[in-house]
Parts: structure tokens; C-alpha cells; sequence
């Protein structure tokens, strides 16, 4: 495994594996404090890609004032063990000026679906999100990218993004790795205490409270599923709910009534003190 801070000599390495070559090159972009969710996401790169490149950077463009930008968690030698035990073949550790040497003019905005859930919780995140992506898209050339549903929403962008701008790569959604418990990982996990992270549990029952209800009923409206989740969520006296929300599936389009819809996602962010956690779960309504 190789650590690189530049872009060019990113470059260089991937056209040189290029031209040695066919297999392909996949891509993991991550901001790094890795976990075993991101070490699924290498592993499936791992087992189909023949370079596998590893991108640890923490964006300053898709955090929004008074967010974590400062305080997000940092260890690069454990991510580095992390990455090289997962298959990674490259990390690419750029720095801020690295990526942004002068003031960016050019932004990346997918509109519509990044109007609701964590969009409208955080203007200008995902447009931070689809800029820094697809730069990293054009730096690595990756002919697959890998990316968590535990961001479902931000997979539905860079894939509207992907096909909007017709860019080269495959999109390879991978699923949300749990604690044993149910919590989902996420490096801001490290965040919370003892207490906090207790009653984060009430996140992942209230999701297995959702598919039940799902599964026990043919028809039922998006308000009805909201109404279940928020109560239980409720019941966590440290839990304060930034969203819960039932929409169409990947179009992430509300909708009243069940009937129509094939795939829902059910969303929601919570904030435990100054952590704010997201989860999701998609749900296919019809075979
Ligand atoms: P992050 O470092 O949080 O920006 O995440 C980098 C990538 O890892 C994104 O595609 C995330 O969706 C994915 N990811 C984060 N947490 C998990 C998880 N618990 N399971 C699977 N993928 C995850």
C-alpha cells in the first residue's frame, strides 16, 4: 500500500498501473477516522477492482458554519492499518490546499433531490459533496465508486450527478454495516457519551419497528410510518429529532398513500448533545 499527497503523483501511479494493466481501478472516498463500515466498502472494492484507491480527506466545503469541521475525529495511523488490512492499494491524503489552492468558483449543485432531508438540515452540504466528488472523480478516473446507504441520500445524488454529467463510473451502492447492538457506524460515534450512546439505540429499533410495520400492512400512509418512528424516538429523553421522514425511493419524492410506491426510504437525523446521527432503511413495498 502507497500513501500519496498529491494529486499529480495520484495521477501518475493510476496511469502507470493503467498502462501495465487491464484490471480496473476502483474507489472509496471516505473522510477517514475508518471503521468497519468503510472497510466494507474496501473489501467490496477489494473483490472487484484490480487497483483499488482510497481517498481520506475531510471536506472543508460540505461542512456548514458552526458544524464539525474542526472537531471531526482524526487518526491516520489507524486508518492506515485499517485501509492496508481492508485491500487498499492507494491512499490519497490530500490537503485542503491541495484541493482548493485557490477560492473554488466552480461549484457542483444537483438540484431537487438535495432539497429535503439532510439538504434542508444543511444548505450547501451536498453541493460540498457533488464538488469535492467529482473532483476526485476526475483526479482518480475510477471506473467503479463505492459508496454507503447509511448516506442513501447521498448516493442518490452522486448518481443523478454521475448520469446528469455523463461521467465514466459505475455507482456501487453498498450496504449500512451495524454495531452488534444496532447502532449504525459512523465516525461521529466517537462523539457521544456514555449516555448518549445508550439511548442512540432507540434509532435502530425504531428502523426494525418501521419494517414491521411495513411488513404487517399492504396499505398505510408516510405519516402513519413518521408518527411510529418519531414516538419511539421520542422515549429517549436526550434524543432531539432534526427529521423523520418517509419518501419514495430513490426518487426521494413524497408520498401520502403506499399504493403506488415501490421502494421507500424511511430517514431520519437525531441530535444527542452536539452529535447529530443519521440512519436510514430502504423498503421494497413490491416484488
Ligand atoms: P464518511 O467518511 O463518513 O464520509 O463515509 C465515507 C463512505 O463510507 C461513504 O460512502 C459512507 O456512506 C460510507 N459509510 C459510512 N458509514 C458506513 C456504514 N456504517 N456502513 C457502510 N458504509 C458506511
Amino acid at each position: 500500500m502507497e500513501v500519496i499527497h498529491s494529486i499529480a503523483d495520484l495521477r501518475s501511479r493510476i496511469s502507470e498501473y493503467r498502462r501495465k494493466n487491464d484490471g480496473s481501478v476502483g474507489f472509496v472516498p471516505t473522510m477517514g477516522y475508518l471503521h468497519e463500515g468503510h472497510a466494507s466498502l474496501l473489501r467490496k472494492a477489494r473483490s472487484q477492482s484490480g487497483l483499488v484507491v482510497l481517498s481520506i480527506f475531510v471536506n472543508p466545503l460540505q461542512f456548514g458554519p458552526g458544524e464539525d469541521f474542526e472537531r471531526y475525529p482524526r487518526n491516520t495511523e489507524r486508518d492506515l492499518e485499517v485501509a492496508e488490512a481492508a485491500g487498499a492499494d492507494l491512499v490519497f491524503m490530500p490537503t485542503v490546499s491541495e484541493m482548493y489552492p485557490t477560492p473554488t468558483r466552480t461549484t457542483v449543485a444537483v438540484s431537487g433531490l438535495t432539497s429535503r432531508l439532510c439538504g434542508a438540515s444543511r444548505p450547501g452540504h451536498f453541493d460540498g459533496v457533488a464538488t469535492v466528488v467529482s473532483k476526485l472523480f476526475h483526479i482518480v478516473q475510477p471506473d467503479q465508486a463505492f459508496f454507503g446507504l447509511k448516506d442513501a441520500q447521498q448516493v442518490a445524488v452522486i448518481q443523478q450527478m454521475v448520469q446528469d454529467l455523463n461521467l465514466p463510473v459505475e455507482i456501487v451502492p453498498c450496504p449500512t454495516l451495524r454495531e452488534k447492538d444496532g447502532l449504525a457506524m459512523s465516525s461521529r460515534n466517537v462523539y457521544l457519551s456514555d449516555e448518549e450512546r445508550k439511548q442512540a439505540l432507540v434509532l435502530s429499533q425504531a428502523l426494525d419497528k418501521a419494517k414491521e410495520f411495513v411488513q404487517s400492512r399492504p396499505n398505510f400512509h408516510a405519516a402513519e410510518l413518521e408518527n411510529l418512528v418519531t414516538s419511539h424516538i421520542a422515549s429517549a429523553p436526550l434524543a432531539v429529532i432534526d427529521y423523520v421522514e418517509v419518501l419514495a425511493f430513490p426518487s426521494l419524492e413524497p408520498f401520502e398513500n403506499s399504493t403506488h410506491t415501490d421502494s421507500i426510504i424511511l430517514a431520519l437525523a437525531v441530535k444527542f448533545g452536539k452529535t447529530r446521527l443519521i440512519d436510514n432503511v430502504i423498503l421494497q413495498l413490491r416484488k
